[in-house]
């Protein structure tokens, strides 16, 4: 073997599967001069749950400090960092109606406990909501958050890898390892790609290539559609609109015009656990009109006014502690997977992308701990954190306790 095959053996890694999860992964190792290789059944990218324009992200805000937050909140910095040119919608607001006044005299502190500046997350009297948002209620206003459009992030992404390492059209049907190497095959059974790292980045399908080499993953589908209503001008709805994103119980975005004549207001989404159904449910349309009536604090009377024009239906992957699984499969060396995302496909996506580079790097380096500062923003200790929460060896323990090993596998930094 020459020395140029050589070097790109030991720098030639493949993903399967150009959703943002994949297409993110694959931009972050190209930057970092990888040979990445994508491979998708679709002819091209975010074709399927990274299918839509707009998801919303924002750092999360609980009763309580949790790690979700602390995450989130170093994820969103990092998306908004990586990927303003696919941002639709800045700013989001979210109405707290339910709260007493203890409970928001108490915000303030909260809020400064979590370590969220002014710049990530304010409150606001329901006067201050009503003159940005039009949405008159008390609330927290998230400067940093933002709608992204999906395949825009993909396309940025996927505008990295050259020509010839963009595989359309190929749907891959198991996978297997070979002295060291892992490849790919098909439907014909044909060999169509091979690496010493493949990372499954499928949404839900990463369960049914795991199971062609009998590893179980437990993941659930959760089936989410988000409405476009369309509304006419001289609606009486048409005054309550939002000016601003608005997220509690799903979200709703500020409404575009599209003829004199008509509006249209996109509103998602439902959450139907266990389900995996990609055509549009007349009762999640209901669903949605409903969520943005109380989103916005309008009353029930306008909701005929509101006429489903088109729905985006996509399948969420999801782990048992809502968690997503990314890193290495334990007992399969250059085995990595990258799913079960569930609604946070933009915050996952920026942290799995440095977080995958890191174990690619400790992997061709041999060793068995990720480089420290591989989180931009996150101290070691948090970034330690979350590797160790998104490990999918927390599922898999005792599913490959028997399996006989053949390198050390690399756990993150503790
Ligand atoms: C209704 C709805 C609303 C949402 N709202 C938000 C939101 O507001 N904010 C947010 O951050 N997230 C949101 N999400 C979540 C977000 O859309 C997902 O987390 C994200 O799109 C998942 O991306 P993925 O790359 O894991 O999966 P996908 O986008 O499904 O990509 C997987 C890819 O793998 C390919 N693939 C699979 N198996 C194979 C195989 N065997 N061979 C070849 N190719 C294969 C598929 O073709 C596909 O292109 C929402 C989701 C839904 C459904």
């Amino acid at each position: 073997m020459n020395n140029k095959v050589l070097t790109s053996i030991k720098t030639k890694v493949i993903v399967i599967g150009a959703g943002i999860a994949g297409s993110s992964i694959a931009g972050d190792l190209t930057r970092l001069g990888y040979e990445v290789h994508l491979y998708d059944k679709n002819l091209g990218p975010a074709k399927e749950t990274s299918a839509h324009e707009t998801a919303l992200a924002h750092p999360q805000v609980g009763k309580k400090i949790s790690k979700l937050q602390r995450f989130t909140q170093l994820a969103n910095q990092l998306a908004n960092q990586k990927w303003k040119k696919a941002q639709q919608v800045q700013e989001a607001f979210e109405p707290l109606r339910n709260l007493t006044s203890t409970q928001l005299g108490q915000l303030p502190e909260l809020l400064d406990e979590m370590g969220l500046t002014s710049l990530e997350a304010q409150i606001l009297t329901a006067k201050e909501a009503a003159l940005k948002t039009n949405v008159s209620a008390p609330g927290l206003w998230f400067p940093t958050a933002a709608v992204y459009s999906l395949p825009r992030v993909c396309e940025i992404e996927v505008a990295l890898l050259d020509e010839g390492q963009t595989h359309w059209n190929c749907h891959i049907k198991r996978i297997r390892q070979e002295n060291h190497l892992w490849q790919l095959i098909d439907q014909d059974e044909d060999v169509i790609g091979s690496a010493p790292i493949l990372i499954l980045a499928g949404g839900l399908h990463v369960q049914d290539l795991l199971k062609t080499i009998d590893i179980h993953l437990p993941l659930r589908p959760v089936r989410g559609q988000i409405t476009t209503f369309k509304i006419k001008t001289e609606s009486l709805l048409m005054p309550h609109l939002p000016k601003k994103a608005i997220r509690g119980d799903g979200y709703c975005m500020p409404a575009t015009r599209v003829t004199p004549q008509e509006w249209h207001w996109e509103i998602g989404s439902s959450y139907d656990e266990d389900q995996s159904d990609i055509s549009p449910w007349l009762i999640s349309d209901q669903e949605n009109a409903l969520k943005a009536m109380n989103l916005i604090g309008c009353d029930h009377t306008h909701l005929n006014e509101l006429v489903p024009v088109h729905a985006f239906v996509g399948i969420r992957s999801a782990s048992k502690d809502r968690l997503p699984l990314i890193g290495p499969i334990p007992k399969h060396p250059g085995l990595f997977v990258a799913c079960a995302y569930g609604s946070r496909g933009v915050l996952w996506s920026a942290l799995a992308a440095p977080l995958m580079t890191a174990y690619v790097d400790a992997f061709f380096a041999g060793a068995d701990r990720l480089r420290a500062g591989f989180l931009t923003g996150a101290t070691s200790t948090l970034a330690s954190e979350v590797a160790s929460a998104v490990n999918p060896g927390r599922f898999l323990r005792g599913v490959l306790a028997t399996r006989a090993s053949n390198s050390k596998p690399i756990f993150p930094v503790s």
